[in-house]
């Protein structure tokens, strides 16, 4: 079955909590802690970040991943950026 522009459109905007799971970019680990995160999604950046990935620039901007999750004592919420680069090399399969 092939999705119409419209279809996909649709979908998205349906994109629940949980559908990061089918996605090779949002599901690529950053953390490997045994939790899920808090938040982890595609976002426009609006400001200048560095990739958690790379350590490489983020422009404000640049359409990237942001995953945010509680610190290991609890008491933040850590959020980590991957710049694009690094999520167009995941969603061609390769090491960013
Ligand atoms: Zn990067």
């Amino acid at each position: 079955m092939t999705w119409s522009p419209e279809m996909s459109e649709a979908r998205r905007a349906r994109r629940g909590q949980m559908d990061w799971l089918n996605d090779p970019v949002l599901s690529y680990k950053l953390v490997c802690d045994g939790k899920d995160p808090l938040t982890n999604r595609f976002v426009v950046a609006r400001k200048n970040h560095l990739c958690s990935i790379c350590w490489g620039p983020i422009d404000k901007g640049e359409r990237i991943r942001a995953e945010s999750r509680r610190s290991a004592d609890g008491k933040r919420i850590e959020t980590r950026r991957v710049c694009r680069v690094c999520c167009e090399a995941i969603a061609r399969g390769e090491q960013p």
